[in-house]
């Protein structure tokens, strides 16, 4: 069945020391876990650490990804990295789609489909990102621009990609704000998430896909989300990175 994963977005935090330091405690604190086959935990460190932790992370249960990646697969395109180079280095998952790529960097969803398709071409897995803004939740609009973001993201997609697509449900006014969204909330949108897979792709790729919470998930808050029927776990930001906090919520899982 599905797997539960906690994975951690770095942003743009630690440098190559203070990466190496964090992947060590975490590598310590990981082992004594022994999580099982179906928990999987992620890290997401900047570009230029990415290769780094993968050596580092090379004999633990810790994996490495991306936190975001170009469309192209090569070419004139100044300060950008690409899934071959990602690869190169042995990462095999890409965070897609995070709200501040989008709010920052003006990712639309159709480049995003763009890059799903980069990654995907590349046999790389793509962990996608998407959620409401504050206004969209309050103007009652929510689920419609949720709907829309995987639709048009994700949609053009046929069955048997979707074995490499993890969902990450991030509300962005929840997003390094200290406002979570209830586990009542969260497990509503998802849910709503997973009856768009049945009725587009059937009840086999929807019970099969994990559906990530994020959006100030922290150690006091994660086992209720969590607990949650159709929440698989979370993509965790400012709580990711120090060892104790991340450790907590892994163990939540
Ligand atoms: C995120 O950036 O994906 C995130 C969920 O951040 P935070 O946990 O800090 O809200």
């Amino acid at each position: 069945m599905r797997k539960k994963i906690v994975a951690g977005n770095w942003k743009m935090n630690k440098n190559l020391d203070e990466a190496k330091e964090l992947i060590k405690g975490l590598k310590k604190e990981v082992k004594k876990l022994k999580l099982k086959d179906d928990t999987r935990v992620i890290i997401a460190p900047s570009f230029i650490n990415l290769r780094a932790a993968v050596n580092r992370t090379k004999k633990s249960k810790i994996e490495v990804a991306a936190q975001n990646v170009h469309q192209e697969k090569r070419g004139a395109f100044t300060g950008e990295v690409s899934v071959d180079m990602l690869e190169s280095v042995g990462v095999k998952t890409a965070i897609l789609g995070h709200s501040e790529r989008r709010t920052y960097f003006g990712e639309t969803d159709e480049l995003l489909a763009e890059k799903v398709n980069t990654v995907l071409g590349k046999g790389l897995e793509a962990i996608f990102c998407f959620g409401e803004l504050l206004e969209d939740r309050k103007s009652n609009s929510h689920f419609k621009v949720v709907e829309d973001q995987i639709k048009k993201a994700l949609f053009h997609l046929d069955k048997t990609s979707f074995t490499n697509v993890v969902l990450a449900y991030e509300p962005v006014w929840a997003i390094g704000t200290g406002e979570t969204a209830s586990p009542e909330q969260a497990q509503e949108m998802h849910a709503f998430i997973r009856n768009l897979f049945v009725k587009e792709y059937g009840e086999d790729v929807a019970n099969s896909i994990s559906i990530l919470y994020g959006g100030s998930v922290k150690p006091n808050n994660a086992k209720e989300i969590f607990s949650k029927p159709d929440v698989d776990g979370g993509l965790i930001g400012g709580a990711s990175l120090k060892v104790d906090d991340f450790t907590q919520i892994i163990k939540a899982i």
